[in-house]
């Protein structure tokens, strides 16, 4: 950008640049190349008074940002590349895979500008790959931590650098919300379908110390990628259940344009309409193993058996926990008659029996406005408590869920009846 902005002759410079994309050289089927700036801190601060820092906001669908003041909360990348070849990820098309990084230094001037000049109380992660240098980690976990401010790692965090050590590290640091980017139950899927380099013991393992520590987890997930069959969608299910993480974040696998993934859908015709804006909600893709519509209805049917009828922190009776992630979905979707429902079993756990009963009462209420029965229906619930506020019935259902037995499994032969697409998240 510096080359152009200095250069006399644009046009010429443009037509010579091994990176910049003209219309023309599009035409002449010109491939780009990278040319990065290997020393990122040449690149300036972000004058951020050039923009209108009112209008910065943050998507409150997304959990882990729901809390954040948005006039507070700065988005921060302090390096760039990553390694790793997930097939559905196009980060090296942006980065490269190589990692170049701010300095030490600077990003403790960068942090300490944007909280004095700013008023920054957060800073929000946007790096692909933060945990390539743990050493790094380690000091700036400190900045974050001498200059009390609070941080968010949105893209999720390299399980395996997270051990013991390092995870008190981030909770020393104020760290208390973590995303896992656990993205598939099946190992069969995570090897051979997204080739990410993990393995589920790991994610149990640093979903339970998080838990331990009083670090709350969001895992993300995606289904619907080639290759992947409705019996590794099963089994991941029934894996995933073993992970005890708060809350799951299940979405559509989408064919980003520049991963892996875009290229075999294209290749196998794989695609199904518009994948323009398709933002991991809407099912796209097509295989000769599972078609749009049964993604799209797996994906709300996991969510719903991850999140609500086996939510972790009710099952372990940690209600507050639970609470976060109910409140949360209610925030955003008014009418969701499950979250409802569950947020009036924490209540009954906690002896709010008022608020138990104010709950419930909506969950009824929107579930004969709502298409709620069918799901009542898969999931076997007890339909009478969704009939009138009945206190006995509801204590024996939240007993149950906290004796269930994590190999009780529902089954998808259970189809929904008739099917339907439904793009909500929750
Ligand atoms: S998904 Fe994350 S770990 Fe995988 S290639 Fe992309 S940035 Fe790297």
């Amino acid at each position: 950008m510096l080359g152009l902005v200095k250069a006399n002759d644009k046009r010429h410079y443009l037509k010579e640049s091994t990176s910049w994309v003209t219309k023309q050289k599009v035409d002449d089927d010109f491939i780009p190349s990278h040319n990065f700036i290997e020393d990122l801190d040449e690149i300036p601060f972000y004058d951020y008074d050039l923009r209108d820092i009112k209008k910065h906001g943050h998507n409150p669908a997304m959990s882990a940002l729901a809390a954040i003041d948005n006039q507070k909360g700065f988005h921060v990348m302090t390096s760039r590349g990553c390694p790793f070849k997930c097939t559905f990820c196009a980060s090296h098309k942006v980065h490269g895979r190589s990692m170049r990084y701010h300095g030490i230094d600077r990003v403790r001037s960068d942090f300490t500008r944007l909280k004095e000049e700013y008023g920054a109380t957060t800073v929000i992660f946007q790096d692909d790959h933060l945990m390539g240098n743990i050493d790094r980690v380690y000091e700036i976990l400190k900045i974050i931590k001498d200059l009390h401010l609070e941080s968010v790692f949105q893209n999720g965090l390299t399980l395996y650098a997270l051990d013991k050590k390092m995870l008190n590290a981030f909770y020393d640091a104020g760290v208390r919300q973590l995303v896992l980017p656990v993205e598939s139950g099946s190992a069969k899927v995570l090897k051979h379908s997204m080739r990410k380099p993990l393995k589920l013991s790991i994610s149990k393992r640093v979903a339970d110390d998080c838990r331990d520590l009083g670090i709350y987890t969001n895992t993300n997930i995606l289904i619907g990628m080639p290759g992947e069959t409705k019996e590794d969608i099963e089994e991941g299910r029934r894996n995933l259940r073993t992970i005890h993480s708060n809350w799951f974040h299940i979405v559509c696998a989408s064919p980003l344009v520049g991963s892996e993934m875009n290229e075999i859908a294209v290749k196998n015709n794989y695609l199904k309409g518009d994948t323009l804006g398709a933002d991991y909600r809407k099912a796209v893709v097509e295989t000769e193993d599972f078609t749009a519509d049964y993604i799209q209805e797996m994906q709300y049917i996991m969510n719903l058996e991850l999140n609500f009828i086996y939510n972790n922190d009710i099952k372990f009776g940690e209600y507050d926990q639970a609470l976060k992630g109910l409140l949360n979905v209610i925030r955003v979707k008014k009418d969701h008659s499950f979250a409802y429902y569950y947020a009036s079993l924490c209540f009954i756990g906690k002896k709010e029996y008022k608020e138990a009963e104010a709950h419930m009462l909506n969950a009824i209420k929107y579930c004969n406005i709502g298409n709620w029965w069918k799901y009542i229906d898969y999931f076997g619930l007890p339909k009478d408590e969704w009939m009138k506020f009945n206190l006995n019935g509801l204590e024996a259902h939240l007993n149950k869920i906290q004796n269930m037995d994590e190999d009780v499994h529902i089954n998808s032969n259970n189809k929904l009846n008739p099917i339907s697409v439904n793009t909500d998240v929750y």
